[in-house]
C-alpha cells in the first residue's frame, strides 16, 4: 500500500463513473484521493461533489493510488488499465466488458500476475441477491432461459447489444454451468442502430446444459429474467425486481424449509409434489457491495467477485455470437 489508508481513483467519471466517486466517498477507512476525466469540466464537477481532488494528468492520480476504476468507453480500457497496472502498481477495476478483444483481456491478466495487481470486473448481476440466493441450493441446470429486455438510449450503443447486454448474461451464464462451451448458435438483427439491437444465442455445453439468451435494445419496458430448470426443480429470476421463485419437486414437502405452497401430482403411480418457495430478499445497492469487495479484496480480506479470468470468459463467447450473427447476416 502507498499509506496506511487505501488510496482510490476514479478514471472517467460520466454517467457510470460519478457514482464510483459517490460509493468511494461513502467506504469507510478507503480515501478516494482523486478522479481524472478527458473531459476537464466534468472532472472538477465531479470532485467537488464528492469531496476529492480533479486531476489534469492521469499520471500524477495514479501515482498516488493504490486502486483506480476505470470506467471510460470500452475502447479506452485496455489503454487505462494497462497504464495503471504496468506503469503504476495499482489494483485495477474495470467497467465491463474488460476489453475490446481477447488478446487485450490476456494481456491485462498476464500483466496482474507479474505485478501482483488485482484486476475485478464491472459484472454487478453476479452480487444481485436474486441470483445470490440460488447458491444454497444445488445448481445442476438442463435448460437456462435468459432474457434481458431494455429500451432503446444512445447509451451503450457504441457497441453491439450482445457486447453491452448480453454479456451480462453470458457471465451469469458461465458462472451457473460448470462446464465448456460445446457450440454456439447465434442470430441478430439491427433495428435502430448500424450495429446489433436485438440478438438470440443458443449454447450447448459439454455436459449437456441448454441454455436460450436474447437481448435487446428495443423494447419499451426492461426486462431482466433467468428461468432454469433442472431434475426436480425450475425456478424464476427477476434481476430487476430482485425476486426470486423457486418450485421442487418433492415426495415430502414437509423436508423444504418455508414452503409457501404445495400442489400435489401423480406421475407413475407415485404422488409427489409442487413445493413453492418465495426467499425474502432483502435489496442492497449492487454498486455499493462491488466496490465494497474491491476494497476489501485490495485488503485481502476477500476476492472479487468477478476476476480478470471470469471476465476474459464472458467477452470470448459474446465475441463469438456477435461473430456468428455478423457471418450470418452477410
Ligand atoms: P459515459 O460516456 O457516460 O462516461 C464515460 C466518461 O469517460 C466520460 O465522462 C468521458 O469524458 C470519459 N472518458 C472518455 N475517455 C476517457 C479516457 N481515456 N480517460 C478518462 N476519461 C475518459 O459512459 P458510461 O455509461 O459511464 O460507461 C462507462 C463504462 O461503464 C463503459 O465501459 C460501459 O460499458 C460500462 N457500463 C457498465 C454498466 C454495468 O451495468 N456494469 C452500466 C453502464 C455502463
Amino acid at each position: 500500500m502507498k499509506s496506511d489508508k487505501i488510496k482510490i481513483g476514479v478514471i472517467g467519471v460520466g454517467h457510470l463513473g460519478q457514482h464510483h466517486a459517490k460509493h468511494y466517498n461513502l467506504i469507510k477507512n478507503i480515501t478516494l484521493v482523486g478522479v481524472y476525466d478527458t473531459d476537464p469540466n466534468r472532472s472538477k464537477d465531479i470532485a467537488i461533489q464528492y469531496d476529492t481532488k480533479s486531476y489534469d494528468d492521469i499520471s500524477e492520480l495514479m501515482k498516488i493510488c493504490d486502486g483506480i476504476s476505470v470506467v471510460t468507453p470500452t475502447k479506452s480500457h485496455y489503454n487505462v488499465a494497462k497504464m495503471a497496472i504496468e506503469e503504476f502498481d495499482c489494483h485495477v477495476f474495470i467497467e465491463k466488458p474488460i476489453t475490446e478483444t481477447i488478446k487485450q483481456a490476456n494481456r491485462l491478466i498476464q500483466l496482474s500476475k507479474i505485478k501482483n495487481k488485482i484486476i475485478q470486473v464491472g459484472h454487478i448481476e453476479r452480487l444481485n441477491p436474486a441470483l445470490r440466493v440460488l447458491e444454497k441450493y444445488n445448481l445442476n441446470p438442463k435448460f437456462i432461459e435468459i432474457q434481458r429486455l431494455a429500451p432503446y438510449t444512445i447509451r451503450g450503443t457504441d457497441v453491439p447489444v450482445v457486447l453491452d447486454l448480453m454479456i451480462h448474461d453470458i457471465d451469469i451464464l458461465l458462472s451457473l454451468v460448470k462446464s465448456d462451451v460445446k457450440s454456439i448458435h447465434a442470430s441478430g438483427v439491427s433495428i435502430i442502430t448500424d450495429s446489433i439491437d436485438i440478438a438470440n444465442a443458443r449454447i450447448r455445453f459439454n455436459n449437456g446444459t441448454v441454455s436460450n439468451i436474447t437481448s435487446s435494445r428495443v423494447s419499451r419496458d426492461k426486462v431482466r429474467k433467468i428461468k432454469i430448470f433442472q431434475e426436480n426443480l425450475y425456478t424464476t429470476v427477476d434481476l430487476l425486481m430482485e425476486q426470486t421463485e423457486i418450485y421442487s419437486i418433492t415426495k415430502d414437502p414437509s423436508i423444504i424449509p418455508n414452503v409457501l405452497q404445495t400442489k400435489p401430482f401423480t406421475y407413475n403411480n407415485n404422488k409427489k409434489f409442487i413445493a413453492y418457495q418465495k426467499p425474502n430478499l432483502k435489496k442492497n445497492d449492487l454498486l455499493g457491495l462491488e466496490l465494497k469487495n474491491f476494497v476489501d479484496s485490495i485488503k485481502g480480506k476477500d476476492n472479487p467477485i468477478v476476476n480478470g479470468v471470469d471476465a476474459r470468459n464472458a467477452l470470448d463467447v459474446v465475441i463469438k455470437i456477435n461473430n456468428m450473427i455478423l457471418e450470418d447476416l452477410n
